[in-house]
């Protein structure tokens, strides 16, 4: 089976044809082709909308898919495929009935998860189906999510908002109203505002962006430790853009950690292709109520 999947972030929508024979076995699954347009967040609801009609629009049209799977950035009822929270990241989508406008626009099943969640089920199935997950994910801001063994409903992954937790009393002004959140620190857009450049591996290794880095691994460091504390995973698994130049950083962090924290820590395996994956996966063996 052919599922066209999408991936949106607060910056890019990515797309994807996943070919699917044995639906259990995420390591057989390919992309088929993979692709990126800008969200255009700035320009508003409806070119957000317009700009995820057409991604969609040519994987269907192009590779004759049978499904539709989304991840998405925001909090999304699992049965629903609802959207029901979102910051100004993706302006509108508070509220927005993502499911059904796919489902009714294509006239194909579609299933529409969380985006931390998709990833978090990627590498969950990817790397260790029998443990317990924290996957959390750098990109815009800071995905997090619980995967537990289990059948694939909504008991079985959480989306824990560790995103924003407070970090940093009168911190930084967080898209969610908040100040001081934790994905005002670790995440892609908190390194590129402290080091002042849009090329992170910079901050890794010049000497110059000592501090950044420094205070990155720290905050970063925080946010594991309250995962462990407070949900006792196996793994803490960390993705996003950030992992994919792990081999300028990885070791470095793991040793500035606690002895709980290194055993439980490992890099993703799926990088930026997390998100459609776990879609797909998601959309083939999640359990949901309407979608
Ligand atoms: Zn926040």
């Amino acid at each position: 089976m052919k599922i066209a999947c999408i991936d949106v972030g607060g910056t890019t929508i990515k797309s994807a044809v996943v070919n699917v024979e044995n639906p259990k076995d995420i390591n057989g699954y390919s992309l088929g082709t993979f692709s990126f347009v800008p969200t255009e967040a700035a320009k508003g609801f409806e070119k957000i909308r317009a700009n995820i009609h057409a991604s969609i629009a040519s994987l269907v049209q192009k590779h004759g898919c049978e499904r539709i799977a989304v991840s998405t950035a925001g909090t999304v009822d699992w049965d629903s495929g609802k959207v029901t929270y979102a910051t100004d990241a993706l302006p509108g989508f508070t509220g927005y009935d993502f499911c059904r406008d796919v489902r009714d626009t294509f006239s194909l099943p579609s299933t529409v998860i969380n985006d931390a969640t998709a990833a978090a089920v990627a590498e969950h199935y990817y790397g260790n189906p029998e443990g317990r997950d924290v996957v959390l994910t750098l990109g815009t801001g800071l995905g997090s999510a619980l995967v537990k063994p289990g059948i694939l409903d909504k008991g079985c992954v959480e989306d824990l908002h560790l995103g924003h937790i407070i970090l940093h009393e009168d911190g930084f002004l967080c898209k969610c109203g908040k100040r001081g959140c934790a994905e005002q620190y670790v995440s892609a857009s908190a390194l590129k505002r402290d080091s002042g450049q849009n090329d992170i591996t910079r901050v890794f290794t010049d000497a110059k962006f000592a501090k950044a880095k420094a205070d990155f691994f720290d905050n970063m460091r925080r946010v594991v430790e309250v995962a462990i504390d407070k949900y006792a995973p196996d793994d803490v698994v960390i993705g996003g853009g950030v992992v994919e130049i792990k081999k300028l950083w990885w070791n470095d962090f793991v040793a500035q950690c606690g002895e709980r924290a290194q055993k439980a820590l490992r890099p993703a395996k799926l990088a930026n292709k997390a998100g459609v994956l776990g879609a797909a996966y998601s959309a083939m063996c999640g359990k949901f109520g309407n979608q």
